[in-house]
């Protein structure tokens, strides 16, 4: 498998018609690293995400990966340089099997089948939920196991950084628990992971580093010891 690389993104804006919803973003995941991203509803966090996956264009600034640029580029193309998304929501197949759906996110390499099959069978290690369940419509697996489905179908797509877009929304607590240990225990494998989240402790508690976000600019970095002992941060995301 390949190195983790890492992602450096300056000066991000993106419009959605003639609304600026990211302004001269500068944010930074160095290969490695776990990387938690704070904000409220409509602060911008999925629109960093839309950008650096090449969903939505970038109305300027620069977003690099590995030393490469990643404007410019299809989505595909950006899947094939090894950065993936794991979109806000999901966005399941829900009639599909879970299998189906797992295969989707393998299509950039679908000319390797025994790298896929040998992809497919780390992520059953990883979840082996999805293996008894492999043959069901997505769409009647529980929430948390759902979310699953989504995280290994970014990962068949071979990520060396992965992407998370609120991976814990509408998940009960053990739940969330379970899906955190995994992002952990991904990162540790080796993969670079930028996280979006609006559950602020829990994602600190895993984070390398953390950024907050509001209105569409960065307005604090930091370690996430600092992050969870500052009174703002506390007040706005931890609710103490
Ligand atoms: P959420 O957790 O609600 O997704 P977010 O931090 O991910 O929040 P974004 O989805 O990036 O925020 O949205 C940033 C801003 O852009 C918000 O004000 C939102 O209303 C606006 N926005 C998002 N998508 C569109 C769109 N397709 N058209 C117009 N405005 C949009």
């Amino acid at each position: 498998r390949k190195a983790a690389a890492g992602l450096v993104i300056e000066n991000l804006s993106l419009d959605y018609g003639s609304f600026r919803a990211l302004d001269g973003v500068r944010l930074e995941a160095k290969p490695g690293e776990l990387v938690v991203l704070l904000g409220a509803n409509g602060a911008g966090k999925s629109s960093i995400f839309l950008a650096t996956s090449g969903i939505h264009p970038a109305a300027g600034g620069s977003i690099r990966f590995g030393g490469r640029e990643l404007v410019g580029m299809k989505p595909s193309q950006i899947v094939g340089q090894g950065l993936v998304l794991c979109p806000e929501g999901r966005k399941l197949f829900p009639q599909m099997s879970v299998l189906q759906n797992l295969n989707l996110g393998a299509y950039v390499h679908r000319g390797d089948r025994a790298g896929n099959e040998r992809r497919l069978a780390e992520v059953m290690a990883l979840f082996p939920i999805l293996q008894e369940k492999q043959h069901q419509p997505a769409g009647s697996l529980s929430g948390g196991q759902q979310q699953m489905v989504a995280i290994g179908r970014a990962l068949m797509g071979r990520p060396q950084a992965l992407l998370l877009d609120e991976p814990s929304l509408g998940l009960a607590p053990l739940v969330v628990k379970q899906v955190f240990e995994v992002i952990q225990r991904i990162n540790r494998a080796g993969t670079t992971v930028m996280l979006a989240e609006q559950n602020a402790y829990a994602a600190l508690k895993i984070a390398d580093r953390a950024y907050v976000i509001e209105s569409g600019r960065i307005v604090m970095e930091g370690d996430p010891q600092s992050l969870l002992k500052n009174d703002e941060v506390r007040r706005a995301y931890i609710g103490a």
